[in-house]
């Protein structure tokens, strides 16, 4: 049921008062409530059986059972594409972490409101949801389990590939796969809208299958392949099946590939919450010879020292940090201390999504390693690969001649 603006708002508040209120102060903004929620449980029930989101969530984030922190995960998981407003009588450094936290789980965060819930700022926020809210919509297609198992019987999962250049010299370490749905009707869709429900429906290690095979395939015909390196995103959920990765190499031994033309990529924070299992898979992984990294670092907030305790040769620092880093501030702080994490732990570091001339300058002048981004080369299918490489000289060197002018 939705109200009269069209839109489906759920309230979800352990404190019936508070609910009350709440739903009282959005009848007098024209935004009559449709459904509200004591125990956030339910909505992911609901969320899970009924046929698309609602629009806004307003959440509270102290509740017992499953709080709004919890919930703030479980929406991001679940591909919520709706806004939401996060209302606390929480301190505004609490609050600022948990809009964080939103944000870092791709939740489209509208605002957040102080209880006792002022109503200025109310109409502020539903103002904002209102002519901006619906526009970011990140992920506008929910694909079925049909649709996935369909699409990997017919490999319409194909691999993109991004090189990854020594900043010191041009070389051209390798190149990731990052992986594309050429939908029959959608036409090229990005990881972005699919990764999530593949693991949701358990899926992914037959994608990562699909994506290494595809990757080995088109691996053979690249020039100079030899030196060259593909590294492979894994999904934390692949870490968790023992077996799966000894598949995974039986692939790559059957097509005489070696190890070391293999580097495979692991998100930050998803690594470091449980890590038996990962640990012994991670560090057979190494053992066997092949390369490992740390990807988005930067985006979760873990301890940095039990890095150390994973056998990681290169950290990919997220290109949230690397966009102005030459401009100083807080990006170039956080820059400067994952460098000397890294020379700690002797890992090389890879600045992600370089795009601006300024800051390739100056990573490179500081002793970044490697570097991914628009200013060298977009994700680009297999074909265009070679010539790529026979440009990418040229290229390097005209970015040098920049630096010296
Ligand atoms: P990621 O591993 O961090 O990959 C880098 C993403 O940043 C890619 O997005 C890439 O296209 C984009 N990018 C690269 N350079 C720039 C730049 O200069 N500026 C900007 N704005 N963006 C840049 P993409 O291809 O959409 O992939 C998104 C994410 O999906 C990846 O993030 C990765 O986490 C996931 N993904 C991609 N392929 C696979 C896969 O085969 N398996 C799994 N499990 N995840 C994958
Ligand atoms: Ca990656
Ligand atoms: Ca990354």
């Amino acid at each position: 049921m939705k109200n009269d603006s069209g839109k489906k708002v759920y309230i979800v508040d352990d404190d019936l008062f508070s609910l009350k209120l709440m739903a009282s102060l959005l009848v007098r903004h024209d935004f009559p409530v449709v459904e509200i929620y004591q125990d956030a449980k339910l909505v992911l029930d609901v969320l899970a059986a009924e046929d698309g989101f609602p629009d806004l969530v307003f959440l509270d984030l102290n509740m017992p059972g499953m709080d709004g922190l919890e919930m703030i995960r479980r929406l991001g998981e679940c591909g919520y594409s709706g806004g939401l407003i996060l209302v606390s009588g929480q301190s505004e450094r609490i609050i600022n972490s948990s809009a964080e936290l939103s944000r870092v789980h791709q939740v489209n965060i509208i605002g957040t409101l102080k209880k006792p819930v002022n109503t200025d700022a109310l109409s502020k926020l539903l103002g904002k949801f209102k002519s901006h809210g619906e526009v970011v919509v990140k992920r506008e297609c929910h694909y079925s389990v049909d649709d996935i198992i369909s699409a990997l019987e017919h490999k319409q999962f194909i691999n993109y590939y991004q090189p990854k250049v020594s900043m010191k010299d041009g070389t051209v370490k390798g190149f990731e796969a990052l992986v594309r749905w050429a939908h029959p009707e959608h036409g090229l869709v990005y990881p972005d809208q699919f990764i999530y429900l593949v693991e949701r429906y358990g899926y992914i290690d037959d994608l990562t299958k699909l994506v290494v095979k595809n990757a080995i395939d088109d691996f053979k015909v690249i020039g100079g392949r030899d030196k060259l390196q593909l590294s492979i995103n894994l999904s934390m959920l692949s870490l968790i099946n023992p077996g799966f990765m000894d598949e995974v190499c039986r692939i790559i031994d059957a097509e005489g590939m070696s190890p070391h033309h293999f580097l495979f990529e692991i998100t930050e924070g998803k690594v470091l919450d449980d890590k038996r299992q990962p640990l012994e898979i991670l560090t057979r992984l190494r053992l066997r010879g092949f390369g490992l990294a740390i990807d988005d670092f930067g985006t979760a907030y873990s301890n940095l020292d039990s890095l150390n305790d994973f056998p990681f040769e290169e950290l990919k620092l997220d290109r949230k940090f690397v966009h102005n880093v030459s401009q100083g501030g807080v990006n170039l702080e956080f820059y400067n201390a994952t460098l000397s994490l890294a020379r700690r732990y002797a890992m090389n570091i890879v600045a992600e999504g370089v795009e601006h001339h300024e800051d390739w300058l100056f990573l490179k002048n500081t002793g970044c390693d490697f570097a991914q981004g628009y200013l060298i080369a977009r994700p680009m299918p297999m074909n265009d690969i070679n010539s790529w490489l026979m440009q990418w000289k040229e290229q390097f060197s005209i970015i040098s001649l920049k630096q010296r002018g």
